[in-house]
């Protein structure tokens, strides 16, 4: 009898802001890891998520959009996607269900030309979608790549994500198990802390509020059970006039993000949480080199 060859392997997930690919891994590894949000750009380091079976381990890598740069901020996150498809197996390029778009997108040219692993195509949201479209659409994406494979999918009801999950399979290299089977993500918890405050704060904020707020958690603190962990966040903003929208009415605004971010963290933590949450103001915090490498987006060139 001959033994199964174990496959393991790093898929780049790659795609235009708000294609779906936080959804697509939360959906692939089955728990939440990634921060979502029905805004673009809420995902801006790369997250690992990982999910293992008998026959593979599959690391996931959630990556910065790919964005055309303007400004230091921007540019770090293009190179950012650039670096992490170099370093990739196998890549999954999420796309919307329209070719046009697509074609006329000289970001997603350059990913291709860029790519060197093999390259599947995921056609996301085709619950929205009519099916009679669905093959001239796959025809469509035929003619532009020679795709490895061209799969219809929806990351958000799980519409063929186990097609999915077998082509993956299909194109890992033979490998060995490289993290713990019980391992989701190789993120410090504070910074999945962060993550999730942020979150809340895209989810509750409103329009009011742009997508230049930072989130750094100054504390993470696990103290001796059945005392809480205990973390102190501080959220920047860019104005004077931002930080009051943030904070709410007598507070309130920060509290019901304080409470629903301490809500999701408790189960991933596996701890009860106490969540200290400050606003501070910094100044064109998203263009200024000094202050992103204080916030943790480093490695930004001279
Ligand atoms: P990302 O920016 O690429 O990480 O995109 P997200 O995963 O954050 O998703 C952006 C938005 O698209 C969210 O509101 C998702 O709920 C939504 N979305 C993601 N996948 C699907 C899908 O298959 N179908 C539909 N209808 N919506 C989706
Ligand atoms: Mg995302």
């Amino acid at each position: 009898m001959t033994e199964k060859l174990f496959r393991s392997g790093y898929i780049g997930i790659f795609g235009r802001p708000n294609v779906g690919k936080s959804t697509l891994l939360n959906g692939l590894v089955g728990h939440k890891v990634a921060a979502m949000s029905p805004r673009p750009q809420t995902t801006r380091n790369r997250i690992l998520g990982i999910k293992t079976t008998a026959q593979a381990q599959m690391i996931f890598v959630d990556t910065p959009g790919i964005h055309e740069p303007k400004g230091p901020f921007q540019e770090y996150m293009v190179r950012e996607a650039l670096k992490a498809l170099k370093e990739v197996d196998l890549t999954l390029l999420l796309v919307e269900p329209d070719a046009q778009t697509f074609l006329h997108d000289s970001w997603m040219k350059r990913l291709l030309e860029e790519c060197k692993a093999p390259l599947i195509l995921c056609i996301n949201k085709i619950d929205l979608v009519p099916k009679p479209s669905l093959l001239p659409l796959i025809g469509a994406f035929e003619s532009l790549y020679r795709f490895e494979a061209i799969l219809p999918i929806s990351a958000l009801t799980g519409d063929g994500l186990d097609i999915l999950e077998l082509e993956i399979l299909k194109h890992l290299p033979a490998g060995p198990q490289y993290f713990p089977e019980d391992q989701l993500t190789d993120l410090p918890e504070r910074f999945l802390a962060a993550e999730v405050i942020r979150e809340k704060v895209f989810h509750l904020c409103g329009e009011e509020i742009p997508y230049a707020v930072a989130v750094v958690v100054e504390e993470f603190q696990e103290r001796e059970p059945p005392r809480p962990i205990y973390i102190r966040a501080t959220l920047y903003v860019e104005k004077e006039s931002q930080k009051p929208i943030l904070i709410g009415a007598a507070g309130q605004m920060l509290k019901r993000i304080g409470s629903a971010a301490r809500k999701e963290l408790e189960p991933l933590l596996e701890r009860k949480v106490y969540l200290e949450l400050w606003v501070k103001v910094e100044k064109n915090w998203s263009r200024d080199r000094k202050s992103l490498k204080k916030m943790g987006y480093g490695g930004l060139g001279a």
